[in-house]
């Protein structure tokens, strides 16, 4: 149901809001907010106010800082846990030029305008993301470790422990604010945890994500642990991925990669969607998996895709087309992880998609044999290629890719490309503890 300016002051006033906070995303998916107090809440939904853009990484320059803040006011909602005396509500924002335009640096834009070109086409995206994350124990002083206490396993019925406890209350939190979760589990590694929700059209799912990521850290830190969504953050166990499920349905809400008559009961736009993905795959890496550390996650032996290939029938490729046809009809993108900017890797991936149906790109040929017990012999063989294998040669990829640096816009590009080389190379200069503990003595 679609919210207007009137119903959002009105539930506002209705449940003792106190304080609003004007959410927005930045470059690096972080999750930026202008506080206000519910006197400012009907100037805010005007349109009225304005934050310096200066202030934040990847928007604009000193000379050009004034800019506007649009709340959506569909995405009205009110933090479940300061319910009562004082409540606080968010409301997710566009952000706008002073003469009234959108903001080209602006990552909800980015995405509305891929979603825009799809609906050109008669397509809607859908959405829906496998979050995963850990639970890490904070010392005496509240500064988060990367320990863990559980013993619990995949889908263990463990004796419940704090970090069961934390993820029930994130699930209760969830629902109460509208989330449709479908999963809750305890994932492979110990501490690790995957809550999945129902998918959504993107910009909903992209704002979910978003919200997601809140959610889950704060009540982790009200349970005293700290939840993180960095995609490898112990050495030999499973990292977080974060899966992202998509299809387009057409105008009247059917699934337009289902066709019961199509090889596999997929539609040619399906094919031709994922032919999209795997020719920008290597180019969209630096989005999908945009950290140092994400590549220590995309390594054989975890579950995380290493090579560019699709399958129906295994679990290890980048993409999988899982089982369920009809409605559920979906393509699994497996290389995303937590630390992306959800709004980049679907408006990223939306594009290739399309591209793919438009000049009717193929995929391979399914791979479906295990990948990791083929020889690098084989898999040459076999035409499948590795995606990046570090965040420079991902970097390398992007400059090289046109189209997914369109996707991005020219007010993006050219920033995010530098703020990465900035950060590979921070990563790259350091010595590392492994460095000297492999060397040191050695020479
Ligand atoms: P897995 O089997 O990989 O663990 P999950 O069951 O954890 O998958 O998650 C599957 C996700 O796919 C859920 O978010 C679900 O809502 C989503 N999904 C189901 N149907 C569609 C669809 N047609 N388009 C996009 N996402 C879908
Ligand atoms: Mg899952
Ligand atoms: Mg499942
Ligand atoms: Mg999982
Ligand atoms: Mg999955």
């Amino acid at each position: 149901a679609d919210l207007t300016v009137q119903d959002v002051l009105r539930m506002a006033k209705e449940n003792n809001v106190k304080f609003i906070r004007l959410q927005f995303t930045d470059m690096f998916g972080i999750l930026k907010n202008v506080a206000i107090t519910e006197k400012q809440l009907e100037k805010a939904l005007n349109n009225e106010l304005m934050f310096d853009g200066s202030s934040i990484e990847g928007y604009v320059r000193i000379e050009e800082s004034d800019m506007y803040l649009r709340p959506d006011p569909n995405t009205f909602v009110i933090y479940p846990w300061t319910q009562g005396e004082g409540a606080e509500a968010r409301l997710i924002c566009d952000i706008y030029n002073p003469d009234g335009t959108p903001f080209e640096g602006d990552p909800r834009y980015i995405l509305k305008r891929a979603t825009q070109k799809a609906l050109d086409m008669g397509y809607t995206l859908n959405v829906g993301p496998e979050c995963e994350f850990f639970l890490f124990h904070t010392d005496s002083e509240g500064v988060p470790t990367i320990k863990t206490h559980d013993k619990a396993g995949y889908f263990d019925m463990a004796p419940v422990d704090l970090g069961e406890n934390a993820r029930r209350d994130m699930v209760i939190n969830l629902e109460k604010m509208g989330f449709e979760v479908e999963a809750s589990h305890h994932e492979l590694a110990p501490g690790q945890h995957e809550i999945g929700f129902k998918y959504s059209e993107a910009i909903s799912a992209a704002d979910n994500i978003m919200t997601f990521r809140y959610v889950v850290r704060v009540i982790a830190q009200r349970h005293g642990l700290h939840a993180s969504f960095m995609p490898k953050p112990v050495f030999g166990i499973a990292g977080s991925g974060m899966h992202t499920n998509m299809s387009l349905s057409t105008v009247d809400g059917t699934n337009a990669f289902y066709d019961e008559n199509g090889k596999d009961g997929l539609s040619q736009a399906a094919y031709y969607f994922m032919g999209g993905i795997f020719k920008h795959i290597k180019g969209m890496a630096a989005i999908t998996n945009p950290t140092v550390n994400s590549y220590k996650r995309l390594v054989p032996g975890y579950e995380a895709p290493v090579y560019i290939a699709w399958s129906g029938k295994n679990r290890s490729p980048l993409i999988r087309v899982p089982a369920k046809r009809g409605a559920s009809t979906r393509v699994e993108l497996r290389n995303p992880d937590p630390s992306c900017n959800p709004y980049f890797t679907m408006a990223a991936a939306l594009q290739a998609g399309l591209e793919g149906i438009e000049k009717k790109i193929n995929p391979p040929e399914p791979t479906n044999v295990n990948i990791y017990e083929m020889t690098p012999e084989e898999r040459t063989e076999a035409g499948i290629d590795n995606l990046p294998g570090n965040l420079f040669e991902a970097i390398l990829e992007l400059e090289k890719d046109d189209f997914i640096k369109k996707a991005m816009g020219d007010h993006v590009h050219p920033l995010y490309l530098e703020a990465k080389k900035l950060e590979w190379h921070n990563f790259a200069s350091r010595v590392h503890q492994w460095e000297v503990d492999e060397y040191l003595t050695k020479f």
